[in-house]
């Protein structure tokens, strides 16, 4: 045993957070492709692997919950569904669960106590008895009785799908009281498969989907919200592999690359190409080649984004992986953000090599999703955690600080990239949350478990793939029990993983807990550009929450605000956008009422007229209503205004940079709305929809010279430089070998 092997060990146990697979398979494991520093191994402190791993049964524990199924395609799975998890891992939901495979030893490790307890297990048919599942079952009584003496949170359970299971042991744990089918009266909290309009007419409580957040999460949207972030801060966003969204910007993505190739003969990039609604990888391609795009569906154009590959993946065991982490958004104003401290990590089938025309179409070398996968006869269903095509994230996070990997600064990264990415879709969701929930309407709030799916590169920089709406908390995992017989087993990893996450979720959206205020009031943090340290979760639980686990979900905003406050731009642009919608319900600014924002922010002067403001009113929503064919109502959406908002802080102040002009405009106009007659005029706002006969007269057959490609386009043509920069070879990191 190595002398770095043995600190490693001594690191890890002391964090009380690995459990028996990761420490067996320690340094010994070959993996040519991460690099061993010569410095000391990362001392790993307990944040992100702050997780106990723990040997598993899986396939006697939970056999007896099978389902039988004759299999009907993948069609008839879910579409909201991204991914079916198979192997998962062990998080905080130890209680009743760890079984270590090879002795039959059972450790119980009782999360927050630090304790732990062993025993024997015994075996009975094939099923696995727990022994001391009394014991387990008394310490959890003892914390119940504490845990409740109110009346019993109501979840309306009806509209669960596929969550539902998970759901009910969550329930089960917290001594909640579950409507399966619904109820007359109101719930405290509604729980909906897919989408916020899943139940209609909640008017009071609170539901775990956002408005809008599958219209915002779908790849064209993603991409168009961290673009606009990329103009603002083209560093903190670098994050996000360069996009294009088709068929609108197949012509510059043509250009762009053919110009990228001609300024430097030695690159030769790959492309991804994504369907818009896609996932479970349905649709996706490689290409080496502009001319190698599929634009049509029959006669229809095919929406989609075409991404620049990452081609230099972290590899283990020499396969591309990818993370699965869920981020509980817990509130939009304030913004609230929760990172569960275990993940998921999916491993393709096929080693990986770098692409080239004759790999191109290897679904199992270059795509991680589990759905296609599973289908690989290589994909590995694993007992164990640290092993297999689908592994705990704590498991890979091990191995790597085992090789002298700096992993406190991936999971800084790691979280960074989930606020920033955060940061970057609420301003739109606030628009859809204040159209469906105006204010003034009772309510309900909301909340949502979003998945996370990011990609290591081989530089340790995690890359956004995707965020996934509606993650899945299957806990159940088809099995092919004989030919063409498919069975659902269940997955006791997926299970401590998944309903490890919603009980949690739950206990954080308690009605009746007043931890959220003072989760509010400890907005603070770092400064700007600071590490995210790995610090020991603070204990959220409240006095009554008795022996349950600690929460596997870390707190991260407004927790490091701080450092992150200041790329809330959009958002600002977005308040005042929605306070010129004057109407309640409306989604889109009216000619009217942008013309009451220029007015009351003093936008318009004598270079500047009001028939200029009408122009550029027509213009910039002309070019967006095109780019956006599902658009509700007519008028300028968010992303055309932030558009016109640039156009106008450019204007205004010529000699600055794009992010000081926005951010003085803003500036400007916050302040104007704040004075008397700001104040005054926005209560006159109209928003009527129809477009005023002076400004159609005024504006018909005209253009603006300056804004004569489409916006989404010129801000494309305008990124030329940064696209090639991304698509050179990448400086890796001075402890990474090539
Ligand atoms: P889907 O929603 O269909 O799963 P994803 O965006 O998650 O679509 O992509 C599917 C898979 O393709 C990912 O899990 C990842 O393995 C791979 N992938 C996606 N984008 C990239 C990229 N830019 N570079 C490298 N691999 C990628």
């Amino acid at each position: 045993m190595s002398e770095r092997y043995v600190k490693v060990k001594v690191q890890i146990e002391q964090m009380k957070s690995f459990g028996e697979d990761a420490e067996k398979e320690g340094v010994d494991v070959e993996d040519e492709q991460v690099p061993v520093s010569s410095s000391p191994p990362a001392s790993v402190s307990p944040d992100p692997p702050n997780i106990t791993i723990a040997g598993r049964d899986a396939a006697n524990t939970c056999k007896h919950r099978g389902k039988s199924r004759i299999k009907m395609g993948r069609d008839d799975k879910n579409k909201h569904t991204s991914d079916v998890s198979l192997h998962g891992s062990g998080v905080s939901a130890h209680v009743g669960r760890n079984l270590n495979k090879q002795g039959h030893e059972r450790t119980l490790h009782i999360r927050g106590t630090g304790k732990i307890l062993q025993g024997k297990n015994n075996e009975n048919n094939g099923v696995t008895i727990h022994p001391s599942k009394n014991n387990q079952d008394a310490r959890r009584e003892d914390g119940f009785k504490l845990a409740r003496k109110r009346r019993p949170v109501t979840v309306d359970t009806s509209k669960a799908k596929t969550s539902l299971e998970a759901l009910k042991l969550s329930i089960k744990q917290l001594k909640w009281k579950e409507f399966p089918l619904g109820r007359r009266a109101a719930c405290d909290i509604y729980w909906h498969g897919v989408s916020f309009h899943d139940n209609e007419n909640v008017v009071s409580g609170q539901v775990n989907k956002f408005p809008g957040m599958i219209e915002m999460l779908r790849k064209i949207n993603l991409s168009r919200a961290v673009r606009t972030m990329q103009e603002l801060f083209p560093e903190e966003y670098d994050f996000y592999p360069r996009s294009w969204i088709l068929p609108e910007e197949c012509q510059q993505f043509s250009t762009q690359i053919r110009m990228v190739k001609e300024n430097d003969a030695t690159v030769n990039p790959t492309f991804i190409v994504k369907p818009d609604g896609g996932s479970q990888g349905d649709g996706i391609y490689l290409i080496r080649d502009p001319s190698d795009l599929k634009l049509m569906v029959g006669s229809q154009a095919k929406q989609a984004v075409v991404q620049e590959y990452i081609q230099r993946p972290l590899l283990i065991d020499k396969l591309k992986f990818d993370i699965r982490l869920y981020v509980l958004l817990k509130s939009l104003e304030p913004l609230e953000i929760y990172i569960a401290k275990e993940g998921l990590t999916r491993f393709c089938t096929e080693p990986y090599q770098e692409p080239c025309q004759k790999n191109l179409s290897h679904v199992f070398m270059h795509l991680t999703n589990y759905s296609l996968n599973v289908h690989s006869g290589n994909f590995v269903h694993s007992d164990s955690q640290s092993t297999g095509s689908k592994r705990t994230l704590s498991s890979v996070l091990y191995r790597l600080a085992a090789k002298g990997v700096d992993i406190k600064k991936v999971w800084s990264d790691i979280i960074a990239l989930v606020i920033k990415t955060a940061i970057a879709v609420v301003p739109e969701l606030r628009v859809y949350y204040q159209a469906d929930i105006p204010p003034g309407k009772p309510g309900p709030t909301c909340f949502q478990i979003l998945g996370f799916d990011i990609l290591l590169m081989k530089n340790l920089k995690p890359v956004l793939l995707e965020v996934n709406s509606n993650p899945s908390m299957r806990i159940e995992h088809e099995q092919e029990v004989a030919p063409g017989v498919f069975e659902y087993v269940p997955s006791p990893v997926d299970e401590e993983v998944k309903v490890g996450v919603i009980r949690d979720t739950l206990r954080l959206m308690d009605p009746g807990s007043k931890k959220a205020s003072i989760s509010q009031l400890r907005a603070g943090g770092l400064e700007h550009g600071e590490e995210i340290p790995m610090e020991a979760e603070t204990q959220e639980r409240s006095p009554d929450e008795g022996a349950l686990p600690s929460l596997c979900l870390k707190q991260v905003y407004p927790k490091y605000t701080k450092q992150f406050n200041y790329l809330r731009l959009v958002e600002r642009i977005a308040a005042m956008f929605i306070r010129f919608l004057g109407v309640k319900g409306n989604m889109r600014l009216g000619p009217t009422a942008f013309r009451t924002f220029i007015r009351t922010c003093k936008l318009s002067n004598s270079n500047f007229s009001m028939a200029s403001v009408d122009i550029l009113y027509i213009d910039i929503t002309r070019r967006w209503s095109g780019t956006m064919p599902d658009s509700r109502e007519a008028g300028m959406g968010l992303q055309a205004f932030v558009e016109a908002f640039f156009y106008l802080a450019g204007r205004r102040f010529k000699s600055l940079a794009l992010r000081e002009q926005v951010v003085s405009l803003l500036e400007l106009c916050e302040a104007q709305l704040e004075s008397p007659s700001g104040v005054e005029e926005r209560r006159s706002v109209s928003c009527s929809r129809a477009m005023p006969r002076a400004i159609k007269s005024q504006t018909l057959g005209l253009t603006n010279p300056q804004l004569n490609s489409p916006a989404p386009l010129r801000r494309a043509a305008s990124q030329d430089y940064r696209l090639h920069q991304r698509l050179k070879p990448r400086t890796l990191r001075a402890n990474v070998e090539n």
